[in-house]
Order: C-alpha cells, then structure tokens, then sequence
C-alpha cells in the first residue's frame, strides 16, 4: 500500500482492531508480526493460504480453540513459537498472505450512493463467520456471514450489526438415548479477533437504550470480515444490572421479555452506535424481523430533526430493506402488548404514537386488539422492499402476508423473492477449489455468477474429478469416525458400538448427509419411518451406504430435542453401528467437512415450509448430488439431470404425506441414485454419476452463489447503482 488514503475521524473501531494486532505482535517472536495482523481480520478464513499457517503454528492449539487464530498466536508455547519464527518457508507465506490482504483492503470501493461513512448495513441477530464464534444458530446467521464476505469481495461498503453473545450458541450433546442436552460456554471476546471501540479519549464507546424501564449502556465490539466491519453490540457493562446483562448472554436467550429487549437493543442500539461511530447507513437491510426497530429509530431521529411523522416515517422507508425468512406462522414469533410495554417503555411516545398507533404497526389485521406484536409485520410496513429467499418462498410469503395488503390480490402483495446464495471461497473445499483453479481459469472465483464461468467443468476428466471426490469423502470419513468415536464414549454406549464406529465406515461407501437444524419440519424421521428399510440400505454389503446426521435443536423446542432417538434405536444394532452415526455438535466446522465429503445430501421438509435451505448448494459446490424435495431453492434449482426432486406439493393430511414422501424417498435412492453410483468403469469410475456432478456443478455454481445474492440485492433493493 503506497499511496494510504488520509484518515477520516471516524470512531469506527479500524484504529482499535489495529492496536490489538499490534499489541498481539508484541507477545509473539518479532518475525510473527504479519500473523498477527492477519489474525485481526477473519479474511484468513477465506484466504487460499492463511488458515494453514496458524495450524502450523500449533495444530493442537488450532483444532482445540476451532481455529481461533488469536489464541493460537497467544496460547501457543514459546518453543512453538520460536520454531516458527525459524521457518522461513513459513514467513514468506505469512508475507504473501499480508500482501493479498492488504491488497483486498486497498482496492476501490464499489461506485454508488453507499460508502464506508454511508454504509449498507446489515442487522441479523445472528452472525455465522466462523466455527470459532458461536454466535450463531444455523441456515440464517450463516448467510449473514456469507453476505458480508461477499460484500467484502465485491467491495460492497457494508457493515453488519449484531449481538455479542458472552455464552454464545450452546453446546449439543446428545445422549445414548438420542436425546439433546445443552450446556453453555463462556465467549470471552478479548481472546478473538476482536476489539472493543474506544472513543475519542481512549475509553469505550458506548450508547444507552431505554428498555425495561432503564436506561441499558452498551459497548460495541468490531470484527473485521474482510473489508466489512461486524459490530457485535454487548451489554456487559459495570453500569448494567445483572439483569439487563443478560440481554447479551445467550443467542435467542428463552425469558420472552429479556428476549424481546434483545431485539429492541439490536434495533434501537444498532442505529445509535452507529451514528456514535460516524457512521450514517445509506440502507439498513433488515435480516428477518429480529431488529426491526431499526426502522422506527431512524424515524424517532428524524423526528428529533424536527420532521414530522409522516415525513419521519417515509424517510425512514426510503432506507429500509427487509428479508423474511419463515414460513412457519410460529416462527413469527408473536409478543403480548404487556410484554410491548413492559419493555419497551414509552419508545412507541417517541416515534409519536399512541399505544394502538404503535401495536398497529406490529399486526396483520390492525382491527384485532388481541393480536401480539410480531416483528414480520412491522417489518414489512416498515421497508421500502421486502422479499423472500427463493421464488417459491416469495409465493408463500406473498400469500401469508396477503392480509396486510386488503386491497391486493396475494399475487401483488410487494413482496418478491431473493434466491439465497452461498459464498464459493469459504463453502468449497480446498482439493475442489484447485480442481475448479486448473479448469475454470484464472480469476474464475470473481466470476462466480456468471453461468459462462462453469462451462468448462463439463470438459473436466472424469478421473480427476472422481480423484477429488475420493479424497473429500475420505477426509470426512477420518473426522467423522473420530468424532463418532469420541461421543459414544461420552455417552457410554457400549464398547460393541463404539468399536463398531472404530472398525466401520468406509472410504468407498455412498455417502449420504443429512445435517441442519432439527426442527420438526425438516423431518428428520423420514428417514427412520421405515426402519427395516434403512437397515437393508446401510448394510449391503454388494452395494456399501454410510449415513452421516448431524444437527442441534431449538433447546426449549422438546419435541426436537427428542427426534434423533428413532435413529439411536436403530443404532444400537452392531451392524448398523459402523455405517451410521449422529454427529453431536454441528457447527460451521461440521458443516463444512461434511458438505464436502457426502456423495448424496438430503433435505425433507415439509412443503411448502423451508424458506429455502442453503447446505444443500454448499454440497453441490463441492461435487455432491442434492436428493431433496422439491421446495425452498431446490424448487428452482432442480432441472431433472442435476439431482434428484421429490414432488413439493402441500398436503392436508400431514400423516400421509409423510408415509408417501418416505416411501417415494426410498424408491429413488434405491432404484435411481444407487444403481448410478455403482455403475463404474473397469478403472472404478462412476461416468454416469459424474456427469450429474458436473450438470450439478455448472448449474448450481453461478446461480446460487453469493455473487448473485448480492448482485440482485443491490440491484434490485438498494439500488445503489
Ligand atoms: C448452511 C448451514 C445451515 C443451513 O442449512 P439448511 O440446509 O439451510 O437447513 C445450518 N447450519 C450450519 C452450520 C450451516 O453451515
């Protein structure tokens, strides 16, 4: 970086991540600086290179702490230490992986109306970076973190906003019975790449939002993701009662009140740290309900200017844009005016609304007095454009929120659709990552929405596609027989099982993944509604299937909790021990080992409630086939040759529709996908099967990437350009 642009007086936090790397270089051997500053930017989770020098620096310390490159560099022994501070292959890599950092850093932002000042700024309750931080729970905290690295790469000027949870997301383990149990663990952000923001005097920068009749003080931490900052609001503070500290404690924490400050503080605090920070959003993206508020704060303050409220409200519109994404009416999560009130004290005054002016704004029909609050509504009354995230979730959007609308036929409710996308760099795997680098072409990763870049996978030889599916199912086989190993002794199951685990599984066996959050909609127990079904398919020995689940439920939602026990039942027989197992914990770290090494990935929800899913493209990135109903994304992803649909349609009596999905579920994987894997060549390769992948490959990659996620966003609602 030659020419350094100057400085502007912002208070946002850059000069406070710099003196943290700094003050962490201190600690370690002078020639370990470069790490250092590659540790304050999660960029290295995404960087050809850069996650492979802190393993080599402590590969313990690495695997213990899910790859928190700070603990590493503080954590690792000073003979570790020294030893790398001797590896001059290893400092030069350290020194190129700087160098494309701070290239990154310096390119030119994206021209239009957003800025770093003016930023589009993305509110989520949820943020999923990196299995480091367990901030958040699933499918939506992932695609925020995928928006705001594609952001990065695009040069978008994005910030997001979020929550710093001090206990994080919990920790899963299920037992020997298959039922979930929870614990939580301290997140002590000073030992992330993270810092806290100083005012201009060096203390923390902090804002105070009125909740709960008190006035609650907030500090704000940043992340650095890439070129976007992530600013996690945090209410640990010496001014805050015990109680109001545990507005920050844990993600979707279960008291309904203190849950419901947790979004007022997202919304409301959101906006006031920002401009705290001179920060003015030129757009805030509303990632589902949960910070909706923001909304009405921006309209509170032009108020405060002196406008009036109509003026205030249409002005606030104008910025705002919002992302549904539930389908289940219960997942819009409803609050009673007392807790309304209780919470939220005379804000609804502040906006210059009257009790039933502000309940108003949180109801479908404004005419029921009974009705909770529920953030969708205000949402969408709120925001300027509001979709959904995949066609047919905009359709069934369109028509739950029809009665918003009285006037409008469901098929002109303003509620579009944006498809979900995933980001390529952190979702493909490394081997299929420089398979794709020696056939797509240089920069092949910038043009990943582009349908032209994924031709040239058809011309791959098969052989060396099939190579590099080998060996991301044998890298998952290893972790995951690991792992299985590791939690049936923690359950205590018996040493027959837990042997079987040591002994099964296999390199060259069908690999089936099913994995995401266990809500009961996702059903999981298609799979194990025909059991003897399952137990023929997995121990075949002509025809070798291995099943690989994985998944945490809401930990106040009981039925959930309970749903892996049919799989453990079938578990407990020898047989089926060494070809399935439940993989406690999932977390991005799982996620990513597994997208990349299953054959087969499936998802069965119930029609027409996911939103969309998004694992399902994460596995197809790295050369998996999707055998999925057909809802959510794959509704319109699917095109007959690049997988597998199973019919979408909704159905009254949910009991059948179960027992036929589960039937026609097996038929395909019986009579279809498994005679097409085990159709192989004299060389033992898969032609057939092969050319799905790549079908799959070149119609996934460029439409349902992030690339063109954001694309649409900012063409389509912020229009910036
Ligand atoms: C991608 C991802 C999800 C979302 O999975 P769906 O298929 O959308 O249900 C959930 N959790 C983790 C950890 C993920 O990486």
């Amino acid at each position: 970086m030659d020419q350094v642009a100057p400085r502007t007086r912002l208070l946002d936090g850059a000069a406070d991540i710099e003196a943290a790397a700094i003050a962490l270089a201190a600690r370690v051997p002078a020639e370990l600086a470069p790490l250092a500053s590659l540790a304050y930017n999660f960029r290295f989770s995404w960087d050809p290179d850069a996650a492979d020098l802190f393993q080599l620096v402590d590969p313990g310390r690495w695997e213990h702490t899910n790859g928190n490159p700070v603990r590493v560099l503080t954590e690792a022994s000073s003979a570790a230490l020294e030893r790398a501070a001797r590896d001059a292959h290893l400092l030069r890599r350290a020194g190129a992986a700087l160098d494309r950092l701070r290239a990154d850093l310096a390119l030119p932002g994206l021209p239009g109306r957003a800025t770093p000042q003016h930023p589009v700024t993305f509110l989520c309750a949820e943020f999923g970076i990196h299995p480091s931080l367990p901030i958040y729970a699933g499918g939506l905290g992932v695609l925020a973190g995928d928006i705001l690295k594609q952001a990065s790469d695009m040069a978008l000027p994005m910030v997001g906003v979020g929550l710093l949870y001090r206990e994080g997301y919990f920790l899963q383990r299920v037992d020997g019975d298959g039922y979930q149990h929870e614990s939580w663990r301290p997140v002590d952000p000073e030992r992330h790449p993270l810092a806290l923001v100083t005012g201009g005097d060096g203390t923390p920068l902090t804002v105070r939002v009125p909740l709960r009749g008190r006035e609650v003080v907030v500090q704000v931490w940043r992340a650095d993701v890439g070129r976007c900052p992530l600013y996690l609001l945090d209410a640990e503070r010496p001014e805050n009662s015990r109680v109001d500290r545990w507005i920050t404690s844990h993600l979707y924490v279960s008291d309904r009140e203190i849950r419901l400050a947790q979004y007022a503080l997202l919304g409301i605090g959101s906006m006031r740290a920002l401009h705290a920070m001179g920060l003015d959003p030129c757009i805030i993206h509303l990632n589902e309900g949960h910070g909706a508020l923001a909304a009405l704060e921006l309209a509170r303050e032009e108020m405060e200017r002196g406008r009036d409220r109509a003026e205030a409200f249409s002005l606030a519109r104008e910025r705002t844009v919002f992302t549904t994404h539930t389908p289940v009416a219960a997942g819009n999560e409803g609050y009673a005016v007392t807790e309304v009130e209780a919470v939220l004290g005379d804000f609804p005054a502040q906006v210059g609304l009257d009790h039933d002016g502000f309940l108003h704004l949180g109801r479908t029909h404004t005419d029921n007095p009974h009705e909770p609050f529920v953030m969708t509504p205000l949402g969408i009354k709120m925001s300027r454009f509001a979709n959904g995230v995949s066609r047919r979730h905009g359709e069934v959007a369109r028509r739950m929120w029809q009665p918003l609308f009285p006037e409008r036929p469901a098929e002109t409710v303003p509620i579009g659709h944006v498809t979900n996308g995933v980001h390529v760099p952190t979702w493909m795997a490394r081997p299929m990552r420089r398979l794709l680098d020696r056939h797509l072409g240089e920069g092949w990763v910038e043009r990943t929405s582009e349908p032209s870049t994924w031709e040239a996978v058809e011309s791959i030889p098969d052989a060396e596609l099939w190579e590099v599916r080998n060996r991301l199912r044998a890298a998952l086989v290893e972790g995951a027989r690991d792992r299985t190993v590791a939690n049936r002794l923690a359950r205590s199951d018996p040493r027959s099982v837990v042997e079987a685990a040591e002994r099964g599984f296999s390199d060259t066996a069908l690999t089936i993944g099913f994995a995401r959050r266990l809500a009961s909609y996702k059903r999981l127990y298609i799979l194990t509604m025909d059991p003897q079904r399952l137990r023929s398919l997995v121990t075949d020995p002509a025809r070798p299937v291995q099943l690989f689940v994985a998944g945490k439920a809401h930990p106040n939602d009981e039925e959930s909790k309970h749903s892996p026990q049919t799989l453990f039942s079938l578990k407990r027989d020898v047989g089926v021990a060494g070809s399935v197992s439940f993989l406690d914990n999932y977390d991005l770290g799982i996620a990513a080992q597994m997208v990349a090494g299953c054959d087969l990935w499936i998802n069965l929800p119930r029609p027409p409630l996911e939103a969309s899913g998004t694992s399902g493209m994460k596995a197809a990135l790295n050369g998996a086939l999707n055998l999925s109903i057909l809802d959510g994304w794959w509704a319109e992803a699917f095109d007959g040759e690049n997988g597998w649909g199973l019919p979408g349609e909704v159905a009254f009596d949910l009991h059948v529709q179960d027992q036929r999905d589960a039937a026609v579920f097996y038929d395909v994987l019986e009579n279809e996908v498994l005679p097409l894997f085990f159709d192989r060549d004299a060389d033992g390769i898969p032609h057939r099967w092969l050319a799905r992948v790549k079908r799959s490959l070149r119609t996934v990659g460029p439409q349902f990437s992030a690339a063109r996620m954001l694309n649409d966003y900012i063409d389509e609602a912020y229009e910036l350009r």
